[in-house]
């Protein structure tokens, strides 16, 4: 499908050049390079928390795409090749890295063939180097399950990462298309502004619960900065370890520590498997709160009323309303 595309294309400009005299060629070529500042930059994010940062930070300059919807792990994704044509049209690729993607993302950008976002370009956003990492660990091995030695890669939820990476989103665009940088740069601060305003906020709300209602119980070991913001405790992981199932062990392990630590609250994200959670909530009478793991990009929603979303269901589930 992909190659198919690819040679048509080649096809279409063989034809061109093969027709046109060389002056027509030469206009054409020209009015190209006029036109070049005022096309959109092509933005292609993995997901789209970091697709509706990119969008605020553009404005109109840019289309942003995302590759994953919010309903998607994005540790695993099918390499399909319309994710492959999506890269082969970029000129800014935004990842979220610390290892998150890489499972899946570094076949199809060998594969898009396109040399403006390999790791390394101007066009390449490694989101993680611009946030503050928790879980830095230095080495691993496999028997602690999928840990990602740099630091945990579940960043993108909360909004004083995102604040630091529209702020690194904006200085990538400006110098991508310098032509906008202005509006790109602010953007950007009033965009890191307002995340961190909410995140002052929230995070205050939060800490006028009582500590006995702010602990939780994570399905993945992927919460951590969302409850390092709003000043709740994880106090254990559905998962014995980061991508490994949960088994009858483990249910009754999770069990007893709903029990003794009084936790009221389970919370996970839509694409995790549902059942033991809902056992443990059954059992201990705790309750199980799905969250959604990015904002609805292609329905428009922004990341802001993400994020805000995120703090309402969370401040309803402990504080039992
Ligand atoms: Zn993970």
């Amino acid at each position: 499908m992909r190659t198919l595309l690819l040679s048509k294309c080649l096809v279409v400009r063989c034809w061109a050049a093969a027709r046109l005299p060389a002056w027509l060629m030469g206009l054409v070529a020209l009015s190209l390079l006029g036109a070049a500042p005022a096309q959109a930059l092509q933005v292609v994010a993995t997901l789209p928390t970091l697709a509706a940062l990119a969008r605020e930070v553009a404005g109109p300059h840019a289309k942003v795409e995302t590759l994953l919807g919010p309903r998607q792990d994005p540790h695993y994704a099918d390499a399909r090749p319309n994710l492959v044509l999506s890269l082969n049209r970029a000129d800014l690729l935004l990842v979220n890295g610390l290892e998150l993607e890489v499972g899946w993302l570094p076949g199809l950008v060998r594969q898009s063939r396109n040399p403006r976002i390999q790791t390394g370009t101007q066009g390449y956003f490694d989101a993680s180097t611009a946030v503050q990492r928790l879980q830095v660990v230095g080495k691993v091995d496999r028997a602690m399950g999928d840990i990602h030695p740099g630091g945990n890669p579940h960043f993108a939820w909360d909004p004083r990462a995102g604040a630091a990476i529209a702020e690194g989103v904006a200085r990538s665009m400006a110098g991508l298309d310098p032509a906008h940088a202005a509006d790109y740069q602010r953007n950007g601060a009033a965009l890191a502004a307002r995340l961190r305003a909410i995140a002052a906020e929230e995070a205050k709300r939060f800490m006028a619960l009582p500590e006995s209602s702010r602990r939780i119980v994570a399905y993945h070991d992927s919460l951590v900065y969302l409850l390092d913001w709003l000043a709740l405790k994880q106090v254990g992981t559905v998962e014995p370890r980061p991508g490994i199932p949960p088994d009858p062990a483990q249910l009754a392990k999770i069990v007893g520590i709903v029990r003794a630590t009084q936790a009221k609250v389970l919370a996970q994200e839509e694409y995790y498997p549902r059942s033991t959670s809902d056992q443990v909530a059954k059992i201990t009478g705790a309750r199980l709160l799905i969250l959604p793991a990015g904002p609805k990009y292609l329905e428009g929603q922004r990341y802001e009323d993400f994020v805000r979303g995120l703090a309402q269901d969370l401040y309803g589930a402990v504080s039992g309303k």
